[in-house]
């Protein structure tokens, strides 16, 4: 029998020192139980990505590592989001692990889908993708939206997994794949189903965020969810242009309309009211589409610049 492979959790961490304490000890309950099993090799391993935060996590994860080595660490410059600090973890792990597992430090994902992943992991899978299945911990809004959002991504021709956030096995293949991905836009949910591996998906139930707040307040979640879909598709431009046709239809029609009653009736039309809304209705239509238009060039402009992705600023790896 080969031996079992080594697994890195790959924790990104932002301002999070309310959780990890309670957190990291799960995680090495969970590691050490897997080697029991004979699952995952005793030299599996935590990393944690500080992602610049400004309380104590750095420290907190420092102190971890002293008292036990398989807790390693890695500390960005800056808060690079959620997104970076999983891609620094990962191109961290990628040459010292058999497959990584991404998981967010408040554990609101099931800690016991890691033994499940690992399972089919073994048994010859490249990428396994944890589902929630059951969503009740998330308030109704939370659960719309997001549901809102799988949909339009669909509708765009985006392959992306319903009900999976970044919770999710990755092989050392898949990462060796990943780190081809140079773009700085970066968007691993629908990235991850593009690297073209044999997968598989896990269910679990979402549970409540043990401690401390979400970091992602709905402004972030909004602008995160058009990155989503803008660094992938380019859909939405044609959509603008063809709202654009729609309406100047609708205008042509209008306007043969006005045309007849001139001609063939006495009463004038008095559209105060209707020139008003037009104007600002296609107003704000042009100012969406310059926004769109927008959006898609200021990622160029980030993209050209082919700049790192992230800085580390200290490494505890030993
Ligand atoms: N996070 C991060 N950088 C950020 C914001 C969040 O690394 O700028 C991490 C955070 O520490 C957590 C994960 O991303 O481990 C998910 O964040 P959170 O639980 O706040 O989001 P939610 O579950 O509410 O969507
Ligand atoms: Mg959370």
């Amino acid at each position: 029998m080969p031996s079992p492979p080594v697994i890195a959790i790959v924790v990104p961490c932002f301002n999070e020192e309310a959780v990890l304490p309670f957190s990291i000890p799960k995680l090495l309950a969970i590691l050490a139980r897997m080697a029991q099993q004979s699952l995952a090799s005793p030299d599996s391993y935590i990393l944690c990505c500080d992602d610049g935060s400004r309380d104590a996590t750095w420290k907190i994860i420092s102190d971890l590592h002293l008292r036990d080595r398989r807790v390693k660490g890695i500390s960005l410059a800056h808060n690079r989001g959620h997104q970076y600090a999983l891609l620094a973890g990962l191109m961290t792990a990628k040459d010292h692990c058999d497959a990584a597992i991404s998981i967010d430090a408040d554990l609101q994902d099931d800690t016991d889908a890691i033994i499940e992943m690992v399972r089919r992991f073994i048994s010859g899978k490249e990428i396994v993708f944890g589902v929630r299945d059951d969503r009740t911990s998330d308030s109704w809004f939370k659960r719309t939206t997001a549901h809102a959002f799988y949909s339009l991504q669909r509708k765009m021709g985006i392959e992306t997994i319903y009900d999976h956030a970044d919770f999710r096995l990755m092989s050392q293949r898949a990462l060796e794949l990943l780190s081809e991905y140079g773009e700085s836009n970066l968007f691993l949910r629908g990235i991850v189903p593009q690297l073209g591996l044999e997968s598989d998906t896990v269910s679990y139930a979402r549970k409540q965020r043990a401690a401390g707040e979400s970091k992602y307040p709905l402004v972030r979640m909004l602008s995160f969810s058009i990155d989503g879909i803008t660094s992938f598709s380019a859909r939405p431009m044609r959509w603008v242009f063809f709202t654009g046709l729609i309406l100047l239809a609708i205008d042509l029609l209008v306007g043969i309309y006005v045309g007849f009653s001139i001609l063939y009736s006495d009463k004038l039309e008095a559209g105060w009211a209707s020139i008003l809304l037009s104007i600002w209705f296609l107003g704000s239509l042009i100012l969406m589409s310059i926004g769109l238009i927008g959006e898609y060039i200021g990622k160029i402009f980030i993209e050209v610049k082919q700049r790192p992705r992230y800085a580390i600023r200290d490494i505890l790896f030993d």
